[in-house]
Formats: C-alpha cells, structure tokens, sequence
C-alpha cells in the first residue's frame, strides 16, 4: 500500500491551495479527486470574480478583507497570467441600497463612477487555471472515488489502497466524511458564458456579476470577438428535489427543480441570469455560448471551516454534562488524530481559499492557532447545545 505524510481528498479551489502551502515544506503530498482533472465541481463552475464586501463592519466582513487582500497579492505574485485586476463597478440595487452605500465603511479604496462605486481591487481570476498551477508541483491521483476512511495503526487509510499520516478533507458540498454536527448546506447556482461585440474593461456587479470582455476563444466569430461571463444563481435545493441530478457532482451542468435540460444547464437561470446583467449594462448581441453549474458548500453560519475536527463521540464520553450547558474549554476537547479540513468557502471560494490554507498548513507545521470563528468547535459546541 503506498504511503504519504499528507493527503489531500478534493481537487477544487480549496485543496488545491492547500496542495501549494504544504508542497513548500514536504514532498510527500497527494493530491486525489473523483473526476479526472482539477476544478471539476463549483471550482470549474465560478465566474472566480474577487470582489470586496461592502457593508456594516462585522466578523465576517474582515475576514473577507483580509482574505481579499492575501489572496489578490498572492495570485498577482504567483501566478500574474492567470488574474485580471482591473477592478469592479458596484452598482447599488434600489435607492434604499444607494442610501446604504453611503454610509458603509469601505475597507478599499473607491472612486465614484456613472451609478456606482469603483473598487480597483477588483479581479477576475481563471478557475482551472490558479487550480491547476497551484497543485503543479504535488502528485495527483484523478479518478479516484474515495469511500471508506478509517484510521489504523497511527495512518489513514483510504480505500484499503492508499495510506498517510496526515489527511485533509477538502471535499466541498460532498459531506460523507464528515461528522455531523458539521452541517454543510449545498447552494447549487449557474454560470454563463456569452459571446458579444461588446467590448467591456471592467468587471460589474450589481444583482449579478458581468466579466470584462475577454478574446472570444470559442469560435471564430468576428463579428462577436468577446466572452463575457455573467454569474451566478443562487438555490438552495434539497436532496428530494434533485431526482434528475442524482449523480451530483459528476455532472458539468445540471437542470433545477422540474426542468429535464441536463445538458444545457437551466434555461430559466439562463434567462434570469441575462435579464439581471440587462439591468445592469445593455448588452443586445449576447449569445451564449456555455453554462456552468455547481454547488457552492456553505456552513450554516457562513463562516468557513478549517482546522482538525473535533471528535463528538470521545469528547461527549469524557464530558457528557456538556449535553446540559456545562461549559468546558474548547483545549479539552478529543479531537480526531491528523485529520484536518478546508470548507465551507461558500460563495467565496476564490477569495478565501488561499488565504486560509496558508492558515491551515501552518497550524498543522508550527501549531499556529486559529481564530475560533472558523474551527470545527464552534460548530461542536452549537450542535451539542441542541
Ligand atoms: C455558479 C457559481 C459561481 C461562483 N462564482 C464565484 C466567484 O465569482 N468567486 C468566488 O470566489 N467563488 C465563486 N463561487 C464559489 C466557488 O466556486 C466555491 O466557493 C469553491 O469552488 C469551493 O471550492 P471547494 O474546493 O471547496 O469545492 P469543489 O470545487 O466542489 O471541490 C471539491 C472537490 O472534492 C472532490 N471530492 C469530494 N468528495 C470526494 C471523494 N469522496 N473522493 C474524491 N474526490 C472527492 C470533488 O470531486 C470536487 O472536485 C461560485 C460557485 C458557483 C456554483
């Protein structure tokens, strides 16, 4: 059986950017997914926009900021060809939201342009791409379906094939492994990608997001030279729903609830999605030419999810009177040997993700602690509060 120090399960945004932190430090890292190649799921669906988030200070919002500070730095440092930082036009949705705007701290500077609020941070990134240059110097494994995990002898062991000392769960809206009071919600939403004569320098968001133009490399239409991609719907949508995308997950483009369009994604969220970027720019001669969709995974109080994993099991054993609102200290808490996670990125996976597997991989190399708003406890100490 071959062995590893690290092994990563999840080719997406989140374990590719651990794949890169932990490549610095060891050689013996596997990268593995169940479809054949990087990005396949919500990573290859995103628009991958990076964007600030305005709004009252909060929790949140820094961690967003700070996120969106590391990680604009760090894809411009590393990886120049595959970010396009030529900023973002927000555009207040309603008088009320305009009102609002005015009165938000911005973390960012801004300048006032036509209706809206400029924010040079602004970004677009290319999905596949920052996914596969960030796990380029890791070993991977595609088209391997990981299911069975159990911890043997001081190892994991995957599948009975594979072992490692260290395996990190970067798995997104897929939650078998997971344990259960770590309740990851699936937000399934849709892309599309138009061709266009237009010509746009800029990234828009308003309702919906609009890509600036980029070179048509779809066809050779010269008289619509210009991509533009325009994201992204939102549905929350239970299992029930899904009868006609059971294989979530395998599928590149899925149909939403009662339509039987699996190949072309959903003509409703299409229409939607081009009436939402209408609103925002004129935009006559858009065809599209390809849609995305993908699920989004989301924590249920949106923050997300990184570190080791607490073991409920062993630490309700030794503290059972947690169960009546004793509190005991989060450092007593049994936690699953070598076992680490990165998920819960939301809507959000492209700007968060690099910023917390450089927090992730050096909590596991020089135990550099967390803040408690993203570790598993906290999601512990809710569940066992119920
Ligand atoms: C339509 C849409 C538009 C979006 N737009 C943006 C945007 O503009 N900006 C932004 O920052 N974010 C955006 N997002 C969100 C972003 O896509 C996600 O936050 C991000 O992709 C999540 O990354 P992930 O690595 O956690 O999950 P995924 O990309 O889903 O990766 C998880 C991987 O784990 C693998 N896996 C799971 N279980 C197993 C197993 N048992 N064995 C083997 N492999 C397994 C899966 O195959 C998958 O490849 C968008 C999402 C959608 C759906």
């Amino acid at each position: 059986m071959k062995s590893y120090e690290y092994i990563i399960i999840g080719a997406g945004i989140a374990g590719c950017s651990v794949a890169h932190f932990l490549s610095k430090s060891s050689s013996s890292v596997l990268l593995i997914d169940r479809n054949d190649k990087v990005a396949s799921e919500a990573s290859g669906a995103a628009g991958a926009f990076l964007s600030p988030l305005l709004g009252k200070p909060n929790d949140f919002k820094d961690l967003v900021t700070k996120s969106l500070k590391f990680s604009t730095n760090f894809y411009k440092k590393n990886f120049p060809d595959s970010i396009i930082n030529n900023g973002v036009l927000r555009i207040p949705k309603d008088d009320l939201d305009k009102e609002k705007f005015q009165h938000y701290e911005h973390d960012f500077n801004f300048s006032h342009k036509d209706d809206g609020y400029f924010f040079p941070i602004g970004s677009l990134v290319s999905s596949s791409e920052i996914c596969l240059k960030l796990s380029t110097n890791v070993e991977k494994l595609f088209n391997f379906n990981v299911k069975m995990i159990q911890y043997r002898s001081d190892l994991w062991v995957l599948n009975d094939t594979l072992k490692c000392k260290n395996l990190i769960l970067c798995t997104g809206a897929d939650t078998q492994f997971l344990p259960k009071y770590i309740d990851i919600r699936a937000v399934w939403g849709q892309r599309i990608v138009c061709k266009s004569s237009l010509l746009l320098s800029h990234n828009f968001h308003k309702e919906c997001s609009i890509s600036l133009s980029l070179k048509n490399t779809f066809d050779n239409d010269k008289k619509k030279p210009y991509l533009i991609s325009i994201g992204a719907t939102h549905h929350r949508i239970t299992e029930k729903k899904l009868s006609c995308t059971e294989d979530i997950g395998q599928k590149k483009s899925i149909s939403f609830v009662g339509c039987n369009n699996c190949e072309t994604g959903c003509i409703e969220d299409t229409k939607k999605l081009l009436l939402l970027a209408n609103d925002i720019i004129k935009l006559d001669d858009l065809e599209v030419v390809k849609t995305y969709a993908g699920a989004r995974a989301s924590s249920i109080d949106y923050f997300p999810i990184v570190g080791d994993i607490v073991d409920e099991t062993k630490t309700l054993d030794d503290f059972p009177y947690l169960k009546s609102g004793t509190h005991v200290k989060e450092e007593r808490f049994t936690r699953f040997n070598n076992l680490y996670i990165l998920n819960g990125v939301g809507g959000r996976g492209f700007v968060l993700s690099p910023y917390l597997a450089s927090n992730l991989v050096d909590f596991i190399l020089n135990k550099q602690d967390l803040p408690q708003n993203i570790k598993t406890d906290r999601l512990f100490k809710r569940w066992v509060k119920k």
